[in-house]
């Protein structure tokens, strides 16, 4: 499974390039060595579906490991429902819907369908404000997550010069860490 790219990865890709070399540096690291405290804010809160805290229903499956053969992609949902064939992911406080969230929905919905789980619907929820955003699919969609994993596979940090986003920096939890900001 080595070449397998992790979902979460695609987000950060999306994010800013640059940003995978930390996802890859960092993955097997404690993250609260180099998270912001609202990451780990976020990240306590988002613990509870880890724990399968969020409902006993059996209608939901939480926390599950999914993988696509196809695409080589490797991750966890958050949640599924079972009943209304929803695939939920959470997060702290969402105020808009940038692409790489979508993206790594996308990406958990070919997985799921690959295992077998018929997947309708795709949302997001805040957690702090307790909003629902309900995404729209369509075939554009994976059509991006396609090539973005083909970017992921062929990036190259010699060869592309990527452009730096100050904005991005400074809400990126790499930055601490990292020398690209500085370029
Ligand atoms: S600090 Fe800036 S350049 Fe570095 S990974 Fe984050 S967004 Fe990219």
């Amino acid at each position: 499974m080595e070449d397998y790219i992790q979902i979460t990865k695609l987000n950060d890709f999306i994010f800013c390039p640059y940003s995978i070399y930390f996802h890859t540096l960092y993955q097997n690291y404690n993250e609260r060595v180099y998270h912001g405290s609202a990451q780990v804010a976020g990240k306590i809160k988002h613990e509870s579906i880890d724990k399968s805290k969020y409902s006993t229903e059996k209608r939901y499956i939480q926390g599950m490991a999914v993988y696509s053969e196809k695409y080589r992609l490797m991750g966890k949902i958050d949640i599924y429902d079972i009943k209304t064939k929803t695939l939920i992911e959470r997060k702290n406080k969402i105020v808009k819907i940038y692409d790489g969230y979508k993206l790594q929905l996308v990406a958990q919905k070919v997985c799921l369908e690959e295992m077998g789980y018929e997947v309708k619907n795709i949302e997001m929820y805040s957690i702090t404000d307790n909003k629902v955003w309900k995404l729209k699919y369509s075939e554009d969609d994976l059509k991006k997550m396609e090539d973005v994993i083909k970017q992921i596979r062929n990036f190259d940090f010699k060869k592309i010069n990527v452009e730096i986003n100050p904005e991005k920096c400074n809400n990126c939890i790499y930055n601490s860490l990292c020398n690209f900001k500085t370029i």
